[in-house]
């Protein structure tokens, strides 16, 4: 048995420790199996599965013995709230599922968000195999599983279902809320999450069991999807000195651009100093011109910004405008014809948790549930996730099985034993975050 060094177990625990940890470990078996059932759902954002898996979801914490509720979210309510963060994929129904262990009382509650759904397979040659059918590879004596949702982020949501399980198993009798939310709409803007806390869902803490192989995050960039209109002048391509091409203005403002991004990138948060580009501005699709011969008269390019952690969504908008507005100011003919932005589709706010207590509180139970596991290190994420919209309401983290690198790709994977190991971390965090009753 490992002694409890966890911050919040104490010594008395240990035998708690030791029954909650031998009950998650005999549901190996069961945890592949229900990863499985669940990759097997094809939930992509907007689809009938991604109603189904909730309720398959709600019948499972039924059977482990949760208070359980499930209701159809009011998605005209929803999208017309001013502050709904948007959603990039039509939605004719949502499922809310809140699953709740009670607690004896006077003990501080604990919510698992965890998101169900995924983004599509793409191109399906690129997969080895059927993506919605689960595969265990075996891979030096560590046994891998393949599938879309593996590692974003069904293998931890099982992880929660089976750290739930072992409570209950073990008849442990804890004094605060324990709580589990698998949620909609997550890779699309945060649909189930921001539904949840809009019903009055809270928590004294808040762990997102998303893929950051067992590392703690606790802030995420932001991201802002923007549009540029740059005009031009058409002429037929034999004069095209008498005409303007939005293709070279266009360059220009790229340039423009790549200095705005160095210049964003110069000093960034400690928590973001991993990565080598931690705000990027990135071109995803430029489009311009319609006949080889003319001059183009206008080019569309679309983006995405990133956003500082400390920084506003606002800021980063006026930061990108101004920089168009000064290459513009400079430009004999866009002065005249400027350069349009539009923000559309995703604007994704960055979200920083101060959740000091919490990560220790975490890093605690994966140390004594994994003592040989690798030190964690702690770090911002450069993408988004449901963190920014929970963070000013609790302390909240990202902590899960899978590297995020094979999270949307047709590789993605994730170990039995990193799902296994994230079961014994969450279940000794809510052992130790909402205390024995
Ligand atoms: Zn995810």
């Amino acid at each position: 048995m490992t002694a409890p060094t966890s911050p919040g177990l104490v010594p008395d625990d240990s035998t708690a420790v030791a029954t909650v940890l031998a009950a998650v470990d005999a549901q190996r078996e069961d945890a592949v199996g229900l990863l499985g059932h669940l990759v097997g759902i094809p939930s992509i954002g907007g689809s009938p599965a991604e109603v189904e898996i909730q309720h398959v979801m709600a019948d499972l914490l039924r059977d482990a013995g949760l208070d359980v509720e499930v209701w159809d979210i009011d998605l005209d309510a929803v999208t017309s709230d001013p502050a709904f963060p948007g959603q990039e994929v039509e939605r004719r129904a949502a499922v809310g599922v809140l699953g709740t262990i009670r607690g004896a009382g006077g003990g501080p509650s604990l919510l698992i968000d965890g998101h169900t759904d995924v983004v599509p397979p793409g191109d399906l040659d690129q997969w080895d195999a059927d993506p919605f059918t689960l595969r265990r590879v075996d891979r030096d004596g560590v046994e891998v599983l393949h599938g879309r949702g593996a590692c974003d982020m069904k293998a931890g949501v099982v992880a929660s279902v089976v750290a739930l399980r072992a409570l209950r198993a073990a008849g442990v009798r804890l004094a605060g809320d324990l709580l589990f939310a698998p949620v909609v709409g997550e890779e699309d803007g945060g649909l189930g999450t921001f539904e949840l806390l809009r019903r009055g869902v809270r928590a004294d803490a808040c762990v997102i069991p998303e893929p950051t192989d067992m590392d703690i995050v606790p802030a995420n960039g932001g991201a802002l999807t923007f549009r540029l209109k740059v005009p031009g002048r058409a002429v037929h391509a034999s004069r095209r000195t008498e005409g303007v091409s939005a293709i070279e203005k266009f360059i220009s403002v790229f340039h423009a651009l790549t200095d705005l991004e160095t210049s964003r990138n110069e000093v960034v948060h400690p928590l973001m100093q991993r990565w080598r580009l931690a705000y990027p501005l990135s071109i995803g699709t430029v489009q311009a011109g319609d006949w080889a011969s003319t001059v183009p008269d206008l080019l569309v390019a679309e983006g995405r910004l990133g956003v500082a952690l400390e920084e506003t969504p606002e800021a980063a908008r006026a930061a990108l405008e101004a920089a168009v507005a000064a290459l513009c100011a400079a430009d004999p003919f866009l002065r005249e014809h400027p350069v349009r932005v539009e923000w559309w589709g995703g604007q994704f706010a960055p979200g920083l948790s101060d959740c000091r207590e919490l990560t220790d509180l975490v890093q605690g139970a994966h140390r004594t549930s994994s003592p040989s596991a690798r030190v964690q290190e702690v770090y911002g994420g450069p993408y988004g996730s449901d963190l920014r919209l929970l963070a000013p309401h609790m302390p909240v983290l990202q902590y899960g099985p899978g590297d995020a690198r094979h999270a949307h790709a047709p590789d993605e994977q994730v170990t039995t034993d990193d799902m296994l190991a994230t079961a014994r971390a969450l279940t000794l965090a809510a052992l130790a975050h909402c205390r024995l009753a």
